[in-house]
């Protein structure tokens, strides 16, 4: 059972799905918010909402203090410091910005070469892919050589010698929940400048960039109880400082004249326009509640569910299961039945157990070329993938088993 004050805490999880209590297994996507979260956003555009960094009022002054405690509070998070912290849109525009600015004050330049997982959400690889054509830098690619999309020491430590510019790669795979040895990517690449896409990794485990050594470390507040809308950018300062805006407008400048512009200092600099006040102050008690349970008894709880997910889902034959099976694997289980489509099966869960899972290609299109190769059924290019999170519990893994055993008998008969 759900322990009182988490259930209290999520109203969405007494919602009714035809009938059915609410099973929801799409965390990965996007959380469910506490109510912590959205009474914090009332407040505050009730009691201490303006714009920020610009006027002198009470209000403004008010806004703009929390607005940077928040911030404050993100760089003790990440053991950085807040002129290393941008917020962003979410995960996807703090990439597009780092890949951008690295180009633009030509840090990242034409023959240089960026190293890519294949793992990889299309949030960071359509940017690196795309503006290579454009710019004419060399990409090339750490395949994984495992288990159904499992990545191994040795695919990345064959690339240790092809001294890449840049390596950008994800903490933690929204395919198949691989965790990658984030802590082993320096000494593998000494010299390039490292992305981490956290956008998995960070809800689950808050490392710290400046520990392992990584120069970027980009995520969405949205996947850890926080409002839609809200990312980080941590950037390490030295390279920060070298780069050019990605953003040009309000806020980002010193000086501006007809013949040029200086630029504001860090972060603002980054920090073009009016940012998203509210939800970026209403992520910080998202953090506060995830600090509060405490991130090693949510990435315990989360390990267990995963754990009994996956051993009991490989007792349902013709049900396949990707990534590596094992303890590197945390939070997500995806999984084909095999002879219906994911979209299908899907659709029953929801429809009958009122379980939310999400089907589709999950944004990994190359990943999902290399499951289809080792796949032993007609894979459809997509999966199911059931995620969990802190307010998941052992009943609702019965269920999905349950209801994945059932939709398979349905389509048998
Ligand atoms: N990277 C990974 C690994 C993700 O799972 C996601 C979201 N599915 C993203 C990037 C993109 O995040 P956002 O849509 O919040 O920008």
């Amino acid at each position: 059972m759900l322990s009182t004050g988490l259930y209290e805490d999520f109203p969405t999880l007494k919602m009714k799905i035809n009938g059915k209590r609410i099973v929801y297994l799409d965390s990965a996507a996007t959380t469910l918010k506490p109510k912590q979260v959205v009474k914090k956003l009332e407040e505050f555009y009730y009691n201490s909402y303006a714009n920020v960094h610009r006027a002198v009022h009470t209000l403004a002054v008010r806004a703009t203090t929390e607005f940077e405690e928040t911030r404050e509070e993100f760089a003790e998070f990440l053991g950085a410091s807040p002129e290393e912290i941008i917020f962003t849109s979410g995960t996807t525009m703090a990439i597009n910005l780092a890949v951008v600015s690295l180009l633009r004050s030509g840090i990242l330049k034409e023959d240089d070469l960026v190293l890519v997982s294949l793992l990889e959400h299309h949030a960071n690889f359509v940017p690196w892919l795309r503006l290579s054509k454009l710019h004419g830098y060399r990409i090339d690619f750490i395949r994984p050589s495992g288990r159904f999309g499992t990545l191994e020491m040795d695919d990345l430590l064959k690339h240790r010698d092809k001294n890449p510019k840049v390596v950008a790669i994800t903490g933690l795979s929204n395919v198949t929940g691989q965790r990658i040895p984030v802590e082993e990517l320096r000494n593998v690449f000494p010299n390039s400048i490292i992305l981490l896409d956290g956008a998995q990794l960070i809800p689950h485990e808050p490392v710290k960039p400046k520990e392992i050594g990584v120069d970027f470390l980009a995520f969405s507040l949205h996947k850890m109880l926080g409002p839609t809308g809200v990312g980080v950018l941590y950037g390490k300062r030295e390279l920060m400082e070298q780069m050019e805006p990605f953003l040009y407008g309000g806020e980002m400048i010193d000086r501006v004249s007809l013949e040029d512009v200086t630029f504001n200092e860090l972060p603002y600099k980054f920090e073009a326009g009016t940012p998203n006040i509210a939800d970026i102050v209403a992520s910080r008690e998202a953090l506060r509640y995830l600090k509060e349970t405490g991130f090693d008894s949510v990435h315990e709880k989360i390990e267990q569910l995963t754990q009994m997910a996956l051993k009991e889902m490989m007792k349902i034959g013709g049900v396949e299961i990707y990534g590596p099976l094992d303890e590197r694997q945390h939070g997500i289980v995806s999984f084909n039945v095999k002879g219906i489509h994911p979209h299908d099966v899907a659709h029953i869960l929801d429809q009958e157990f009122g379980i939310a899972v999400r089907s589709g290609h999950h944004c990994a299109q190359p990943l999902m070329s290399i499951l289809k190769e080792q796949s032993q059924i007609d894979f459809p290019n997509s999966t199911c993938r059931a995620s969990f999170y802190i307010y998941n519990t052992e009943e609702d893994v019965k269920i999905l088993v349950e209801g994945v055993k059932k939709v398979k008998e349905w389509f048998s008969r």
